[in-house]
């Protein structure tokens, strides 16, 4: 063997040694969001980081905690911060982007969190990339 095949083979064995990657147990561990009132507004600050976290367009978490929180919203124009404008309970913010996750997010057949939106005609489906599942969900 030439030490680049030796190198090449104790790279395979060390690979061998490694436990085998759980998938179906790993959790699934979004940024939890940072929550700011400032004056009258309620500062989601790292929303940027939490939507690409959970591989979600920006605007339909904020479309969603716009609707639930009854509040109007923008986002910042680096797109990293997103305001309400009204002070909400951190809680209340919480609560509902834990929701989202959970509804628009989170394949509820296998609990894996890959999964993509699509609009079949004018329905909307939670389609689950690692086990094919397809779960109606509601509209934002
Ligand atoms: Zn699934």
């Amino acid at each position: 063997m030439s030490s680049k095949e030796e190198y090449l083979e104790m790279l395979r064995e060390a690979r061998e040694q490694l436990p085998a990657v759980v998938v179906s147990g790993e959790r699934f561990t979004p940024p939890k969001p940072i929550i700011a009132i400032e004056g009258k507004q309620t500062h989601i600050v790292n929303f940027k980081e939490i939507t690409t976290a959970l591989n979600r367009d920006p605007k339909l978490l904020a479309r969603y905690l716009s609707k639930e929180l009854g509040s109007p919203y923008f986002l910042t124009e680096d797109g990293r911060k997103l305001i309400l404008s009204r002070r909400i309970d951190p809680r209340q913010v919480e609560n509902r982007v834990e929701r989202f996750i959970r509804t628009y997010v989170i394949c509820p057949h296998c609990g894996r969190p890959d999964t993509v939106i699509v609009k079949i005609k004018k329905a909307w489906v939670l389609r689950c990339q690692a086990c094919g599942a397809e779960t109606p969900i509601p509209k934002i």
